[in-house]
């Protein structure tokens, strides 16, 4: 099954890193056939081509939509070189065999990228160059399909290595490549035709198959094997430490989703997707340790977020805790060497990728797609529904209480002071078993809730949520409203003096 090849079709449309190509196949004494503006290319290298209007005896029409669509290379092509029967039909009409064919495709996407208009990106769908492809991929048993310029390198080794001879296996590996390219080729046609045929549908749902795929090393669990298809280092340097896993995955994505509700120096810290720390401080050193002392036993193993530069002072409190990943805007050059001690701790540096702008989720046979929760509200959007207005320093804690809620798994109640979230109740059956497990959880680590403001991600049903809370300390309370109970709990407030204010949006998560 090894063939050597006689004869080439060359129609490529970027012609650079072909002349060597060229020379080499000249100087094995194949004979080259190819198209318009190849043709001159290799004329220009002083080597004899024939062009494929001497097959076809047509000239290429219709402004070069039809130049190599005939039966003589089709034919030529497809036939089975095992085959009597093809044998012989190849001979009656003179169809000479064509062993190895080279295309670069007309370049669709990048016409689309630039913005070309729609007359200039149809003409950019390449007709001829496709059926090339596939063609000769189908007939693997046969012929070498170099698909794309990037496989240059590959036929150049065939070529000089091998003087032009190809195993089945190599031949098979060149069929899969063209396919790939043929049949991306054609799903990006296929977008960009969904685009404006249907321009409401989300473009990236259909984006995911062309980003670069990532094997993990398993899924959320070491039986469950998974990818990530994504560009990693689009998004981060990664200064240190080991692969991420899927699991660190889904925990960076939700710590950037919440440090990017912040703008002051704030830091995050993240288990299992829930924040266990938040702090908003003067200095990246202050916010990281207010963060921590949040819950210190939840920090252990955690995911590490900040929008500040991490410095050498916080570097060095940070050093103290055993982390699963630092995210940072930038470093500083000592903090980086202190951090780098640990050699398994993976330290990110962002870099500015637009996110995808939707959510997906498996559902039975099927996909959900959502537009992102993108809303935040300020305290300029809560209407006070109670006696007492919140405070300025109220306010502030209710805008950060709701930003830690809006990403945090529901049921979910947060507990919160001006910059510092003081403990939530996170992915509870029950809203007030939520606010529980929250007081319990601040008592434990210390934390006098007198004060506190309260956010919740959706109505209370009932007025028991804000008498817990009452009976805690707190004095102010965030929620969407939209109960047909609304009025017990605003009763509630009333008659013990805490605030509450409706946002009119619920932040659920699940
Ligand atoms: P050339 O620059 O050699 O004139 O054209 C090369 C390009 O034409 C390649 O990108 C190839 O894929 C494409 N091509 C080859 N045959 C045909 C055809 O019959 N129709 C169309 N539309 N494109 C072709």
């Amino acid at each position: 099954s090894n063939k050597k090849i006689t004869s080439a079709l060359l129609s490529v449309y970027h012609k650079e890193g072909l002349a060597p190509i060229v020379e080499s196949l000249h100087a094995q004494g194949v004979k080259l056939y190819s198209t318009g503006g190849t043709q001159s290319f290799i004329e220009e290298m002083g080597i004899p081509v024939t062009p494929v209007e001497d097959l076809t005896s047509y000239p290429s029409i219709f402004g070069g939509r039809v130049k190599t669509l005939h039966p003589k290379i089709f034919g030529g092509i497809l036939y089975r070189r095992g085959n009597e029967d093809d044998v012989k039909t190849a001979e009656q009409y003179e169809i000479a065999p064509i062993d190895l064919v080279v295309v670069d495709l007309y370049p669709f996407e990048e016409t689309v990228a630039a913005g070309g208009s729609a007359d200039d990106i149809i003409e950019k769908i390449d007709i001829g160059g496709i059926s090339l492809i596939r063609g000769a991929a189908k007939n693997f048993e046969d012929v070498v399909i170099v698909s794309h310029r990037s496989q240059y390198a590959d036929l150049l080794r065939v070529l000089n290595e091998h003087s032009g001879t190809t195993t089945l296996e190599l031949r098979r590996y060149f069929a899969t490549l063209a396919f790939g390219v043929s049949s991306h080729y054609d799903s990006a046609i296929h977008q960009w035709f969904a685009g404006q045929t249907f321009p409401d549908r989300p473009a990236d749902v259909f984006n995911f198959k062309y980003l670069p795929q990532n094997s993990l090393r398993y899924g959320e669990n070491p039986h469950q094997s998974a990818h990530f298809y994504g560009d990693l280092e689009g998004l981060f340097d990664k200064l240190n430490g080991k692969e991420l896993s899927y699991n660190n995955l889904v925990d960076v994505d939700a710590a950037v989703q919440l440090i990017d509700e912040f703008t002051d120096t704030t830091f995050v810290i993240i288990k299992h997707t829930n924040a266990c720390g938040v702090a908003t401080a003067p200095t990246a050193k202050q916010a990281y340790l207010n963060a921590l002392s949040c819950d210190p036993v939840s920090a252990f193993g955690g995911v590490i977020v900040t929008n500040a530069k991490v410095d050498l002072e916080t570097a060095e409190e940070l050093n103290k805790l055993f982390m699963e990943i630092l995210i940072a805007p930038d470093y500083d050059d000592a903090a980086i060497e202190l951090l780098k001690s640990k050699k398994n701790r993976i330290l990110l540096k962002r870099k500015n990728v637009p996110a995808v702008k939707h959510m997906f989720k498996t559902i039975l046979n099927g996909v959900l797609v959502q537009d992102k929760d993108n809303a935040t509200e300020a305290a300029t959007e809560m209407t006070p529904k109670t006696e007492k207005v919140p405070t300025e320093s109220e306010y502030k804690a209710l805008e950060f209480a709701l930003k830690v809620c809006k990403h945090t798994k529901s049921n979910t109640i947060v507990l919160a002071k001006e910059n510092q979230l003081l403990a939530s109740g996170v992915g509870q059956t029950s809203r007030v078993d939520a606010l529980k497990q929250a007081i319990v959880k601040a008592a434990e680590f210390g934390f006098d809730l007198n004060g506190a403001v309260m956010a919740s991600d959706a109505f209370f049903p009932f007025a028991d949520c804000v008498e817990i809370a009452h009976q805690a300390g707190v004095t102010a309370v965030v929620q969407p409203g939209g109960s047909v109970r609304d009025q017990d709990s605003i009763d509630f407030c009333n008659k013990n003096g805490l605030a509450m204010v409706f946002t009119g949006v619920r932040h659920f998560k699940h």
